[in-house]
């Protein structure tokens, strides 16, 4: 699905340079449900958004099935993300002033989708997440739990084979995160290959493997499994 290659990322701050992933390498399998985890600092949402193809990185390759990743510009970088990728935060992300339909519709929208079809599609994805009687919903009428279904439904609209979730538990109480997790390992059940950032150990023992980030370096993979039992939890 996608492999890193010593893959280095510097943010330049001022005059000087931060150095946030340094010769990350990292392979994950189609169909994979993998977590990643590490402290606050320590690269991940730079990783993340560097899979995403929301950034680029400064040296080292990023192979997405067969095509490099590099330097795209930004119409082809955007193909390759509505194509290939879903994405799910832990703000959610929504739009306040667009009803549940409306956001999870949004990309279809882009896709040049006729309202009517549009529409009819993002019924059939709330549905999936359990929402379909909170279509005409703000957000703002909605429960953390509810919204991440929608920002979760959204992502999936587009039909992609990865889901990258940064966080996406983060600011949910452990009985919703709970539900959110269900939802994202019956989603990896469908074939696709789910990537969560978290911090929540509760998290990524639902995973099948655990990669964890110490200052911009990948420290050491671990199955999670619990048919693993014992190997240690990775703990930020
Ligand atoms: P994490 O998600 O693990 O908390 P990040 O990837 O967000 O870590 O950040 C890694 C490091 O890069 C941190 O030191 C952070 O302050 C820094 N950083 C993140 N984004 C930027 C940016 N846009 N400009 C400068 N520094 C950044
Ligand atoms: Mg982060």
């Amino acid at each position: 699905m996608l492999r890193l290659d010593k893959v280095n990322k510097y943010y330049r701050v001022g005059t000087h340079s931060l150095h946030v992933l340094r010769d990350v390498e990292l392979e994950v399998a189609d169909g994979e449900f993998v977590a990643i985890m590490g402290a606050s600092g320590s690269g991940k949402s730079t990783l993340l958004n560097i899979l995403g193809i929301l950034d680029d990185y400064d040296s080292g390759e990023y192979w997405l099935g067969d095509t490099l990743i590099r330097s795209l510009s930004e119409a082809k970088a955007a193909n390759y993300r509505n194509r290939f990728i879903g994405f799910v935060f832990q703000s959610f992300n929504l739009l306040p002033f667009k009803t549940a339909l409306e956001n999870v519709a949004l990309p279809l929208y882009y896709q040049g989708v006729t309202r009517r079809k549009r529409n009819q599609i993002a019924t059939q994805y709330l549905e999936r997440v359990g929402l379909r009687d909170w279509a005409e919903h703000l957000p703002s009428e909605m429960s953390g739990g509810q919204k991440q279904r929608v920002a979760i439904a959204r992502s999936l609209i587009g039909k992609p084979r990865l889901i990258l979730a940064d966080e996406p538990t983060g600011a949910l109480d452990s009985e919703t995160s709970k539900q959110i997790m269900d939802l994202l390992s019956e989603i990896h059940r469908t074939g696709i290959t789910v990537l969560v950032v978290t911090h929540d150990p509760e998290v990524a023992i639902r995973t099948q493997r655990t990669i964890r980030l110490r200052d911009g370096k990948v420290v050491g993979a671990h199955e999670a499994s619990l048919s693993n039992p014992g190997m240690p939890v990775a703990v930020p």
